[in-house]
């Protein structure tokens, strides 16, 4: 995976004027700094370091540093930070510095984990999202399925059922690519018309496989994202615009490229020219790109796009669309099952065939891609939440910044984009 990545260096030359006394010097060299340790525990941990667009000379060790020395340069980075002046009246920069405390604080608990360090669940996913996910207990979700029990009427159990009524909402493999190219397309004109994006930001597309995810972007700076899509499995309708909407425009490529103007040209601040996976800023990363989908595409808006444009280039009956999405709509209720499901796992409660018969029980998962999850919440594990509570955060920080009024999310939205603002942050009244 690391193979495919080409890194682009960013002058940062041009920004560095910006910087005026010894102070802000001093806070420049702590962000290099840091950028540099996350690089040091990305030769740990394969899967940290989920994008670096700096000065590739800053990575060309490679000798493991050990990660107790890791550790220790943190907690220093750490109490240089604390003593740092800051201009209170600068909201940006007051993000900036809570951000990067709490992204080192992030990184010092991974080293720790990667040291042997064991914690639960939801240890876990305060000590590097910054969140904790809600419990449910089972029988929250039966109501759920007593409704699509309903929805999906037939002989068999409703596992079976919903797999079939599923199956004829594939998209034939050699309809795939334009599929996906004519969500993309909707996706980039409905941001485009609502966000200014940098010049000459675009990416490529590659279908993959072998992977425990189903799309990933890997952010490579210049505005640019490979976005890869995962063809292990059948990919179902619904898949195309999601996918064109969470990696693409609004989410990760926007995000990414926003943060790169915004941040690190405009502000010259090099630590966001690294994005390490097990931190806050992917509960930020992946909610955002979730509630993107529904920030571009309001229900009947997305019905539509649907109906006239995605279904026929599926060549799927769109006459389907409605009752599709109603069934659609339900299970994606049950998204917090799966969060049940990797809390029970991590926590040794259940082995890897109890969370592949949860996920099938309760979040309507087939086997095979029941399995698929498991394998996602072993390379993963915590990082589950970042998804359905990460999108329930950002949507209930947009509604109230915006007042619940459609036309007015883009601009919070987009200003959450483009800032350093933690998932502690976005509780209402947030810092
Ligand atoms: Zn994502």
């Amino acid at each position: 995976m690391r193979g495919r990545h080409v890194w682009i260096g960013v002058a940062l030359a041009a920004a560095a004027g910006a910087c005026a006394g010894p102070e802000t010097n001093q806070m420049q060299a702590l962000a290099e700094q840091y950028v540099k340790l996350v690089l040091a525990v990305g030769q740990h941990d394969a899967d940290y370091v989920d994008a670096f667009y700096g000065p590739p000379e800053w990575r060309t060790s490679t000798v493991k540093r050990p990660l107790a020395e890791i550790d220790a340069e943190a907690a220093q980075i750490l109490e240089k930070l604390a003593g740092e002046p800051r201009d209170a009246s600068d909201a940006l920069e007051v993000l900036r510095y809570r951000y990067l405390t709490r992204q080192l604080e992030a990184l010092r608990s991974r080293v720790a984990m990667l040291g042997g360090k064991k914690l639960t669940f939801d240890e876990e996913s305060k000590a590097l999202y910054d969140a904790v996910a809600p419990h449910h207990d089972a029988t929250e979700f039966e109501g759920v399925l007593a409704e699509l029990d309903r929805l999906l009427p037939g002989p068999g159990p409703l596992l079976d059922r919903y797999t079939r009524f599923r199956d004829a909402f594939v998209i034939p493999p050699a309809r795939l690519d334009a599929t996906f190219r004519a969500a993309i397309d909707a996706c980039r004109r409905r941001t485009l018309a609502h966000v200014t994006l940098p010049p000459g930001e675009s990416f490529t597309v590659e279908y993959v496989t072998n992977k425990s995810w189903s799309g990933y972007n890997w952010y490579q700076g210049n505005y640019r994202s490979l976005i890869q899509v995962n063809t292990d499995l059948p990919i179902f309708v619904d898949r195309a615009v999601d996918l064109a909407c969470h990696e693409g425009y609004p989410g990760h490529h926007v995000y990414n490229a926003l943060l790169e103007k915004t941040l690190v040209r405009d502000r010259g601040w090099p630590e966001f020219q690294v994005y390490p996976l097990f931190s806050p800023q992917s509960l930020i990363a992946e909610g955002t790109a979730n509630f993107g989908i529904d920030v571009a595409f309001p229900p009947a808006d997305r019905l539509k796009l649907e109906r006239e444009v995605i279904f026929p280039a599926a060549g799927l009956d769109a006459e389907q669309t409605a009752h599709y999405y109603a069934v659609m709509g339900l299970v994606d209720r049950l998204s917090y099952a799966g969060n049940e499901a990797a809390r029970r796992y991590i926590d040794g409660e259940i082995d890897a065939a109890g969370a592949t018969a949860w996920l099938e029980r309760y979040g309507l998962y087939s086997t095979v891609r029941a399995q698929q999850r498991v394998r996602f919440i072993d390379q993963y594990r915590s990082y589950v939440i970042n998804y359905n509570l990460g999108k329930d955060m950002v949507a209930r920080y947009i509604e109230a910044r915006s007042g619940g009024d459609e036309s007015k999310r883009w601009p919070a939205f987009t200003e959450l984009l483009s800032s350093p603002r933690l998932p502690s942050g976005l509780a209402v009244g947030g810092k």
